[in-house]
């Protein structure tokens, strides 16, 4: 599948400038909207669409709206609305002017319901749930014409009055657009426009007991805003006459167009807020931002930047052909971006003791190391040598053949940045375990090889056991062990990694890592790369999150193809 031509370009970018050539559309008069139902928190997928709708207004000077598409009162919460706008200004976007509301044009849509059954297409229905099923007939065969149908005009207006002023229960009744119930599209069977829901709203409060459909709030919503290009994913294909019918048969102000693309699957990964949702309530994750989940609150935890999302978004193109992305080219964009940016440090994450017997009890040596090996402009850190420093418990092993380039008893390895060690006896637990090293240091050896020319084989990285800090890293994996977790009729929940989190309490970073940002990354030479958690993480009591493991297998297989 090519999703991209390699000008950079999608079918929607072109679709825009062939509207500006061809005069449909004047020079910055492009309007586009990210529309979000306020019922959870946005993940990778929405990253995509708010990508492609705020990157289209950028590209050709025009303006995206944020609407929150609010028609769902019993599911959606202010909460949502705040951590949305926080994920849109993080990924770098803003919106033009107000944050909208589609409640905010249930006045409008109000007028609009009546001016349908002034026209003599809507009217009020009572079959109940399943006699409209039974009635709607399936893809085979056509639906039948609800008994209600041929009330008069005057009947359907009192009747949609009454139930505005909750004259009925919920359920008693809906309105309907009178469209056709032989259609070859089910969406045209006359579709319910107004549902009866003594619900409470986060913005319009007690005013309203019945809420429009999001089919007659969409469509309608852009055309009062003046969206001139709905972009949408390709479920909706089927909604795009409804959508028609509704902008032809109303006063709306504009005629907006809906245009549908292929929305993001990515593999080992549920993006529906629906089954994030059950994630959360069920406890399996840490909440909506926990490190693991695809959100945007959960990737910004992660550690990924805004810039690698953008650009993972802009890699995986936008096309109209569905298709599963693989979670490997997401992991790539965020790895290939620390990489260039990360300033590098040094962390053990499971610690040995090394007692350098020859370096003296109080001496404190404070030897420099680049912040990044091409980056002169991120600078050196400095880094105290002293007599007892960790290193990685699996660097050592008392015997090993020749693949071990680690520390062997009786060989020599550099510490990176540092000297030139040869391990010389072990001091053991009751249990036969090594808890200390005793090595020798040879004080040449700083930025120069031993003098008797024996070069060690390897170098590992260690931390100062007296100045160095202890932290908190918590390793994270994939959250799914299963590369369709949700699909196939898998039971998502049941393909959870129990792995996906280790928390590691005793880890040891170089002094200065104690002072990081919240949210600043860095790779830990030969561990991976991290970042200092968000919420957690101080100097008194570090913590960082493990964003990505070093190694990168994407794009590894097909580069040769
Ligand atoms: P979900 O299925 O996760 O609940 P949704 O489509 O119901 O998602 P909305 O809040 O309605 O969520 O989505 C806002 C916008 O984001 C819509 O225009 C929708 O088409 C788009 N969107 C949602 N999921 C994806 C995805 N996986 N890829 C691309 N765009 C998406
Ligand atoms: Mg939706």
């Amino acid at each position: 599948m090519s999703e991209k031509d390699v000008s950079g370009n999608n079918f929607l970018r072109n679709l825009v400038k062939e509207d500006i050539a061809q005069g449909r559309l004047a020079e910055g008069a492009l309007i586009t909207r990210f529309p979000p139902e306020p019922n959870g928190y946005l993940h990778v997928g929405h990253a995509k669409s708010i990508c492609l709708n705020f990157g289209l207004a950028q590209q050709f000077g025009g303006k995206c709206h944020l609407r929150f598409d609010d028609t769902n009162p019993a599911k959606e919460e202010q909460r949502y609305i705040d951590a949305i706008q926080e994920d849109i200004r993080w990924l770098g976007f803003s919106w033009d002017g107000p944050v909208r509301y589609a409640s905010s044009y249930f006045d409008t849509l109000y007028e609009y319901a009546e001016h349908l059954i002034q026209a003599g297409k809507a009217f009020v229905c009572e079959l109940n749930a399943e006699e409209m099923r039974e009635y709607r007939g399936t893809l085979t065969e056509p639906g039948r014409n609800s008994p209600y149908r041929d009330r008069s005009v005057e009947e359907n207006l009192a009747l949609f009055r009454a139930m505005r002023a909750g004259e009925f229960d919920e359920g008693s009744k809906v309105l309907r657009a009178k469209i056709d119930m032989s259609s070859g599209n089910i969406n045209l069977r006359d579709p319910v426009i107004y549902r009866i829901r003594k619900q409470h709203h986060h913005q319009t409060g007690d005013k309203w007991c019945i809420y429009p459909s999001y089919d007659f709030t969409h469509g309608q919503s852009d055309a009062i805003e003046g969206i001139t290009h709905s972009i949408c994913t390709l479920e909706f294909e089927d909604h795009r006459p409804l959508y028609e019918w509704f902008i032809a048969n109303l006063p709306v102000p504009v005629e907006p167009k809906q245009y549908e693309f292929a929305r993001l699957n990515l593999n080992y990964t549920v993006t529906s807020k629906r089954k994030l949702k059950a994630l959360v309530d069920e406890n399996i994750v840490d909440g909506w931002d926990d490190p693991r989940m695809p959100t945007i609150a959960g990737m910004r935890r992660r550690g990924f930047t805004p810039r690698s999302l953008r650009h993972f978004c802009e890699m995986v193109g936008v096309a109209r052909s569905e298709g599963v992305v693989d979670v490997a080219m997401l992991e790539h964009a965020i790895r290939d971006d620390l990489d260039k940016n990360a300033p590098r440090a040094m962390c053990v994450l499971e610690p040995l003791k090394l007692v350098i017997t020859n370096y003296p009890e109080d001496k404190v040596e404070w030897l420099s190391a680049p912040g990044h090996p091409n980056r002169d402009d991120l600078g050196e850190r400095q880094l105290p040598f002293t007599r007892e420093v960790f290193i990685e418990a699996d660097d050592f092993r008392e015997e090993a053949n020749k693949k071990f380039k680690r520390l062997v008893l009786g060989k020599k390895v550099r510490l990176r940045n540092a000297y030139v060690l040869l391990a010389e006896s072990v001091v053991k637990d009751d249990a036969g375990k090594v808890v200390e090293v005793h090595c020798s240091y040879d004080p040449g050896t700083h930025g120069e090889d031993p003098a008797d020319g024996v070069k060690p084989k390897g170098v590992i990285h260690w931390v100062s056991a007296s100045h160095g800090k202890r932290a908190q890293v918590r390793l994270y994996d994939r959250l799914f062990n299963h590369e369709a977790p949700d699909r196939g009729g898998e039971e998502f929940l049941d393909h959870v990694n129990p792995e996906s989190l280790k928390v590691l309490d005793n880890c040891w970073i170089e002094p200065g890592l104690a002072d990081a940002a919240p949210e600043q990354s860095f790779q830990f030479e030969r561990n991976g790369y991290f970042v200092a958690d968000r919420l957690e993480h101080s100097s008194a009591a570090p913590v960082f999150n493990r964003t990505i493991a070093l190694r990168d297998s994407w794009g590894k297989a097909e580069s040769n193809g």
